[in-house]
């Protein structure tokens, strides 16, 4: 017994082309969500730490994080139009955060928020 002779059509040239575009944006969307899990893994990481530190803080772990993302004006370039529009973080910390960090690294970031902090000390003692 034979089986009918079916051949399937090998795809053109543009077909091919088309599908390795596809796959290449995917490959690259899939590295560009890695990047940013890991840039916000490592900032948890620090924010954590930097908590750890200030003992006295009676604010959650939510209030902290979303204080360190208006610090750093992450709200601005949220995906969030509302984030955005009142320019604070309205919603997760972590979605304001998620377009900034690794936009501007991570070395700045935390460089940017040690600053905030040290000129917001400087001021508290100033007013004491
Ligand atoms: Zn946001």
């Amino acid at each position: 017994m034979s089986y009918p002779n079916i051949t399937t059509p090998a795809p053109s040239a543009s077909e091919l082309a088309r599908r390795a575009d596809n796959d290449t944006r995917r490959r690259i969307h899939q590295r560009a969500t890695a990047l940013q899990l890991n840039v916000l893994d490592a900032y948890e990481h620090i924010l954590a730490m930097i908590a750890q530190e200030q003992q006295t803080s009676a604010l959650s772990v939510a209030d902290t994080r979303r204080q360190y993302a208006n610090m750093l004006h992450a709200a601005e370039v949220c995906e969030k139009a509302f984030c955005r529009r009142t320019r604070s973080c309205q919603g997760e910390p972590a979605d304001c955060l998620r377009v900034l960090l690794p936009a501007i690294g991570l070395d700045k970031a935390v460089a940017r928020l040690v600053e905030r902090r040290k000129r917001s000390q400087r001021k508290r003692i100033v007013a004491e």
